[in-house]
């Protein structure tokens, strides 16, 4: 029976030692504070955004809001963002995504201060991720390495199989594998022959969002599955279910696995957090 990564214990974890570095940030006069932007009224947007408010509040960070009508324009937005990264009590800014149609999401991130960029999406800190630069590192590969870190002490020269390329998953989660020295290879959608590829990797984590992609036969003995991937699938019954990339009930003989939820899922707000006090702790010590 594989072991069963538990992605609530670990975010649990993470919760306490951030609750830790807030309480010493603040002994030394310091809040730290996220600022959320949400532009329209996405109803999957809202629940996201309000349960990152809630986690920040739970920790001791001060969430502040930015709501702004669908219809805002690209301008609007710039200037809220240029007027935030300004500010020095607000220490991480996060866009929620997806954006209305007639703003480019690209031109909003790129605008955020890198050092406040607590998604990891800005272009400063995706180089600094490829050069081995630290900096702050997308939130889902954070939590994927962390539940990695639980069952493996050292990937030198381990296999790793990574499956989808997003820059917000497949890439960073390939560029944190590559640091810690383990043989990586990156697979999506055009890649020929993924299951021979899955069958050498010590490590598989599966990002594609391609429901019971990953089949029992594609994992060798002894392999570790990270399941990233989410899809609501709607039952027979007509109710719905999160289902993962990975066919888990398959994956006996595999050494550890993540379910689906209670997986990375948890893990993914766990490091935004810690992203927010990593930036505020980098901008009371430079
Ligand atoms: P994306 O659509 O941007 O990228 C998917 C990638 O998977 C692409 O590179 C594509 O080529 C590849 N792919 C798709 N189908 C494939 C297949 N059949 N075989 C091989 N490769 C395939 O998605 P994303 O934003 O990277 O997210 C991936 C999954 O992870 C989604 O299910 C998403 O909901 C989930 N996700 C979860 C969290 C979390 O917090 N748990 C966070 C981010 C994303």
């Amino acid at each position: 029976m594989a072991q069963l990564i538990d992605g609530r214990v670990m975010a649990r974890i993470i919760h306490g030692e951030t609750a830790v570095r807030v309480r010493r940030l603040n002994a030394e006069g310091t809040n730290p504070a996220l600022a959320v932007v949400l532009v329209g009224d996405d109803p999957a947007s809202e629940v996201y955004v309000s349960r990152k408010v809630a986690e920040c509040r739970k920790a001791g960070i001060t969430s502040v809001e930015h709501r702004m009508p669908a219809d805002s324009d690209e301008t609007s937005v710039l200037v809220l963002i240029d007027a935030l990264n300004e500010d020095p009590s607000i220490h991480g800014i996060l866009v929620q995504l997806p954006l209305p149609i007639q703003i480019n999401a690209t031109s909003v991130l790129d605008r955020i201060a890198p050092a406040k960029d607590v998604d990891g999406f800005h272009p400063v800190n995706v180089g600094r991720l490829s050069t081995g630069m630290g900096g702050l590192v997308p939130c889902t590969p954070l939590g994927v390495m962390r539940l990695l870190d639980s069952v493996i002490a050292d990937y030198r020269g381990l296999n790793a199989v990574v499956i989808g390329k997003s820059n917000i998953v497949g890439k960073p989660v390939a560029m944190l594998l590559l640091e810690r020295e383990a043989t990586v290879t990156v697979t999506h959608i055009q890649t020929r022959n993924l299951p021979d590829i899955a069958r050498t990797a010590d490590i598989i984590v599966a990002a594609a969002g391609a429901p019971l992609l990953v089949r029992g036969s594609w994992v060798k003995s002894g392999a570790v599955v990270i399941d990233v991937g989410i899809t609501r699938m709607v039952q027979a019954d007509g109710t719905t279910k999160l289902v993962g990339d990975c066919a888990t009930t398959e994956l006996d003989h595999a050494r550890a696995v993540t379910p689906v939820p209670g997986g990375v899922g948890p893990m993914t707000i766990a490091c935004l957090l810690s992203n927010t006090v990593q930036a505020a702790e980098a901008a009371q010590h430079p």
